[in-house]
């Protein structure tokens, strides 16, 4: 995370690399690439399981569910955590909902075509092969979760009912009320704890992972520290699994609960895991407004919301009327009137330059007339206030709770913010990064969405990886063999740990006047600023200049109290935030050297008349993966070139 040196970054040495850039994708026809390479791959017989230990640091849903399957499939499993429950992890915000396939609505829906909306909703810049492999497995979470009990919604019938997210025309989406996340992440918890309590899993709660280490040029292990005594530790395993989810953070604000962070994966980085579009941000079009300076946090407010509200602001720029008073003929439903088929359904980065584009032309509303207005007065008129209070309740109650406004009596004001990375590390289609043994799952990792994630499919791909991609891919990784004996006395723990534990002291003795959060709302504003919503040439070069000074000023005048040894959040805090500056920089290179604009990438030199995204495939059709080279050093780019063999490159369209 600091120092300038380079830290020892291992080239893959052995038949598993993926370097350079190997996606490892199985020959043969789209539909038959999964099966036939689970036939393929190599099996640990089942007496031999108990012989491999597997690390995983997260417990969300993509850890939580992947460390639960190990488990019962016999491996000795270890989990991570920073919460003081696996429970807590951040997947427990997710409230909209989990797509799968099933088309129970007998509406058109099919595997294939929610591969092809992935695709294309990801503004084509995804991995065919990723994709419906996620397309397919959609259909095996959705048995799974009901047989672990979770209470989806269901339908008069007993049929599990369905709703709408943005970038589709089925309804593919199952919903727990507004707590999805919550009751996935209960039955991946249970399951979690069945094994935790056989013995099959070690669980570590309240425990960091600080580093990663790398033993014969396979990851071997990892360096903890206890959160509670500041102990450090050390652990082996055969493989080890980054399921630490996203980075949305880096803007300081965003919908992500105020502990998610980029540590992990940025270590691991750092050590020579390629990072795969690091500039892909998703910005969601359906938060609560900014309120004030002092603001640390943002709040979502489902796009299941979009189902029933409609968005709208006043034709007028200046308009300061309250919304009642503005008759319907002054009124632009700007969603509606732009993208006609699938009006406010349209996917979450078009939806929210659309908000950004009339808040620009002065016709936001609310305070500083950043904000849309998402109605459903017409809804209340159409179903009755029961049935939107039915489906959407507590999320009325939240947004009243944080606004002190009664939904549905006058319209919520929305306004987009951070939400979701799409980047992450770079992972071939077994999920295993550029370091052997080293696998990345659910959004930590950079790999099905492409430049822009439609809406509930982030639940569908942690637990896609977690529940039935990994438990198959890291048996392959282990039964080929080659991993060397060792245990935690080998020098490479010896010397991840010293530098580890070398940064964090350095922190302590720095002694400044700035706190960490001052630096890090500071970071935010300048990534906001200019690699946000809108980026452009001028203000990513700005960013590149002002982010390593600003970093230089962290490491002389920030202000870390407390000690090593004892609980320090203070001390956490500016370990992340230190990762944040090195990961926003990379950011920036990204988004600066992708000309073109995709998804939610928006370069303002690239856009066609009417203000819409315009792709560059000829040059661009690739996944940037960069090579960490030291601090200020230029990273290095490996290109993945995407190859498109089912669907047809084509301009997205969804008017
Ligand atoms: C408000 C909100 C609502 C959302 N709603 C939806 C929705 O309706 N549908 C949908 O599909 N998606 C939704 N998403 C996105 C989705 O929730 C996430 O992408 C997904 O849950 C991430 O799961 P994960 O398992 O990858 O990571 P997480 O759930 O974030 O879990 C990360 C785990 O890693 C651990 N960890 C991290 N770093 C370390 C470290 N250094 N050492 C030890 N442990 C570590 C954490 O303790 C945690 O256990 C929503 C996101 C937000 C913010």
């Amino acid at each position: 995370m600091t120092t300038d040196t380079k830290p020892t970054i291992l080239r893959p040495a052995t038949e598993f690399t993926s370097s350079p850039l190997n996606a490892q994708i199985p020959a043969g026809p789209l539909e038959q690439k999964w099966e036939r390479h689970k036939f393929e791959m190599k099996l640990v017989n089942p007496a031999n399981k108990r012989k491999y230990t597997i690390i995983m640091v997260g417990s969300g849903l993509a850890g939580g569910a992947g460390a639960a399957t190990l488990a019962e499939l016999g491996y000795n499993v270890k989990c991570f955590c920073y919460q003081d429950s696996p429970r807590r992890a951040h997947s427990i915000a997710a409230q909209g909902g989990i797509n799968a396939a099933k088309n129970y609505r007998n509406d058109g829906d099919s595997v294939y075509r929610l591969f092809y909306d992935t695709i294309k909703g990801g503004d084509f810049r995804a991995r065919e092969a990723n994709v419906h492999r996620l397309a397919e497995v959609s259909l095996n979470i959705i048995d799974q979760c009901v047989a672990q009990g979770v209470p989806f919604g269901r339908e008069y019938s007993g049929y599990l009912d369905n709703r709408s997210f943005g970038g589709a025309q089925v309804s593919r989406t199952f919903y727990a009320r507004g707590q999805t996340g919550q009751q996935l992440l209960l039955g991946a918890y249970q399951a979690l704890e069945r094994q935790i309590q056989l013995g099959g899993v070690q669980m570590f709660t309240r425990t960091e992972m600080i580093d990663l280490v790398i033993i014969d040029g396979r990851a071997r292990g990892i360096v903890t520290r206890d959160m509670v005594s500041g102990k450090i530790e050390r652990h082996i395993g055969d493989a080890v699994v980054l399921a630490t989810g996203g980075y949305g953070n880096v803007f300081y604000l965003s919908t992500n609960a105020k502990g998610c962070n980029a540590t992990a994966i940025w270590r691991a980085h750092r050590r020579g895991a390629f990072f795969g579009n690091p500039c892909y941000t998703q910005i969601h079009p359906t938060c609560i407004p900014v309120s004030g300076e002092h603001q640390s946090k943002l709040t979502l407010m489902s796009e299941s919301l979009r189902n029933d509200g409609r968005v709208w602001v006043p034709k007028q720029q200046g308009d300061t009327r309250p919304p009642h008073q503005i008759p319907e003929g002054e009124r632009d439903y700007v969603l509606e009137r732009k993208y006609p088929s699938f009006g406010n359904l349209a996917p979450r980065d078009i939806s929210s330059r659309a908000a950004k584009e009339v808040c620009d032309e002065g016709r936001g509303v609310g305070p500083g007339g950043l904000g849309v207005y998402l109605d459903f007065a017409d809804a209340i008129k159409r179903l009755g206030l029961h049935v939107v209070k039915e489906r959407y309740g507590n999320l009325f109650e939240m947004y009243e709770r944080i606004t002190g406004e009664d939904g549905y009596k006058t319209p919520m004001r929305i306004y987009p913010a951070v939400h979701y990375t799409m980047g992450g590390l770079w992972v071939d289609y077994n999920l295993m990064s550029t370091i052997p043994g080293l696998f990345v799952a659910g959004e930590a990792n950079f790999s099905d969405h492409g430049a822009n994630r439609l809406g509930a499919s982030a639940l569908m791909q942690g637990l896609a990886d977690g529940y039935f991609i990994l438990p198959y891919t890291i048996g392959d990784y282990l039964a080929r063999g080659g991993i060397v004996k060792a245990d935690t006395t080998h020098t490479a723990f010896g010397e991840v740990e010293g530098e580890a534990a070398q940064n964090m002291r350095r922190l302590l003795e720095i002694n400044g006047k700035r706190t960490v959060d001052s630096f890090h709302r500071e970071l935010g504003k300048i990534m906001w600023d200019e690699c946000g919503m809108a980026r452009n040439d001028a203000g990513l070069r700005r960013a590149l200049e002002r982010i390593p000074e600003l970093r230089a000023e962290f490491w002389e005048n920030v202000k870390v109290p407390g000690d090593f040894n004892e609980l320090n959040q203070e001390l956490e805090k500016a370990g992340r935030v230190a990762d944040f500056f090195e990961l926003a920089e990379l950011m920036c290179v990204d988004a600066l050297h992708r000309t073109e604009s995709c998804g939610g990438h928006f370069r303002e030199e690239s856009q066609t008349e009417e203000g819409e995204a315009l792709r560059d495939d000829d040059n661009f059709a690739y996944v940037a993966a960069w090579e960490f080279q030291g601090l200020g050093n230029k990273p290095v780019l490996h290109r993945e070139a995407l190859n498109y063999e089912s669907v047809r490159l084509a301009t997205r369209s969804y008017k």
